[in-house]
């Protein structure tokens, strides 16, 4: 079932009466999730993904524009009658109900021409058990589990419906590292053996990247970028998107354009013929450099991390935006750490660059 998403807009009254202008949570947002697909929402704490999910579940109603699922226009829908599947941050579980009441749940209240036989719903309940793996543990209470599986049964009540669309709020919130892992790479699996397409909302690019067939990067309500995980990292469109993506983040360096060479300080770094002439950003990110002794880029070297496969050189340089400048080497590579400067030459294809007004990218 595709999702698509026409011009949406939020806008919240303002609480302070004497500001007319109400907060624009989520402004003209289009775009289509695709049959079957996996999409992130991604983005900074306030960016207006939550609002976004909202929309598409119900519970919010937008102050304009339109939700198809297929092609029926369900923007004037109750959550109730859309067919989707939520699932919060904190789970929401009752605390009373065994792991099975609480699957059981939402088959338990529906009503009139929905309403199931019994045993039906418990055939139902138990295949989503299964499918998220806690059919052991269906006569457990909630505080008997851990996060990671009253999550699952988060998902688990979430499918029982065979939701058209599966929604996820910030799911792996709760959890830590090494389950949030665990956890992802579930709802990937579950994702992909339902075919239910599903919208997963996250503060987290790492783990946007890792389990989204696309994802879409929001600022202030306002779509900046839709693609590929690798696509949108491989090819920002503007320095916040290129900033937003990648652990560790890319290095950004003060620099200009002067007749088609690019200089970050007094050093000319690349060729950018036909860039005109203009002060920029250059964004190069951690595996753009090459160690090379005639290498154009001066740094200070502070430090190497050496992390198995690879270095992790950690070094200055003035024009840099950010404390230190984090380039990672192949462990190949051999580092003199008593020297004073490191100098590198730059994988073209791994720098941007970006006006210094607009923050858009300039391709050279
Ligand atoms: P987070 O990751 O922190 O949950 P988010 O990207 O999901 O953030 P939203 O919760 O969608 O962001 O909020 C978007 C904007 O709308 C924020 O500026 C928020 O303060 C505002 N907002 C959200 N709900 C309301 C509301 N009920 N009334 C007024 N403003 C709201």
């Amino acid at each position: 079932m595709k999702v698509e998403l026409q011009n949406l807009t939020k806008i919240f009254p303002n609480r302070n009466k004497k500001i007319k202008e109400g907060v624009v949570a989520v402004s003209d947002f289009t775009f289509t999730v695709p049959d079957g697909k996996l999409v992130g929402l991604l983005g900074p704490s306030g960016c207006g993904k939550s609002t976004t999910l909202y929309m598409i579940s119900g519970l919010q109603q937008a102050t304009s524009g339109k939700i198809f699922f297929g092609d029926e226009d369900v923007t004037d829908l109750s959550p109730e009658n859309r067919g989707v599947g939520l699932v919060f941050q904190n789970y929401a579980l009752y605390p009373h109900l065994t792991v099975m009441q609480n699957i059981l749940f939402p088959l338990q209240n529906l009503k009139g021409k929905d309403k199931l036989p019994k045993e039906e719903m418990i055939q139902r309940a138990e295949e989503a058990a299964r499918l998220v793996q806690i059919d052991e543990l269906l006569d457990r209470k909630p505080n008997e589990l851990s996060g990671g599986q009253q999550q699952r049964v988060a998902i688990a009540r979430a499918l029982v419906k065979m939701p058209r669309v599966l929604l996820l709020d910030e799911p792996l919130s709760n959890l830590d590292a090494r389950l949030r892992l665990q956890t992802r790479e579930e709802i990937r699996r579950i994702q992909k053996e339902t075919g239910i397409t599903t919208v997963f909302v996250t503060h987290d690019q790492e783990e946007a990247m890792s389990i989204s067939d696309m994802i879409v990067v929001m600022k202030l309500g306002v779509i900046q970028q839709v693609g590929e995980p690798q696509e949108i990292y491989d090819n920002p469109i503007n320095l916040f998107v290129a900033k937003f993506l990648g652990t560790p983040p890319i290095n950004v360096f003060r620099g200009c354009v002067q007749n088609g060479k690019l200089y970050i300080g007094e050093e000319a770094v690349l060729d950018v013929a036909g860039v005109e002439d203009k002060p920029v950003y250059v964004g190069i990110r951690p595996e753009g450099f090459t160690l090379d002794e005639n290498g154009p880029l001066t740094c200070k070297l502070s430090g190497i991390e050496v992390m198995g496969r690879d270095v992790s050189i950690i070094s200055t340089n003035e024009n840099s935006t950010n404390p230190s400048v984090r380039s990672i080497i192949n462990s190949d590579n051999k580092v003199d750490a008593t020297a004073e400067t490191v100098k590198y030459s730059l994988k073209p294809h791994k720098v941007f660059v970006f006006d210094a007004e607009t923050e858009e990218r300039i391709y050279f």
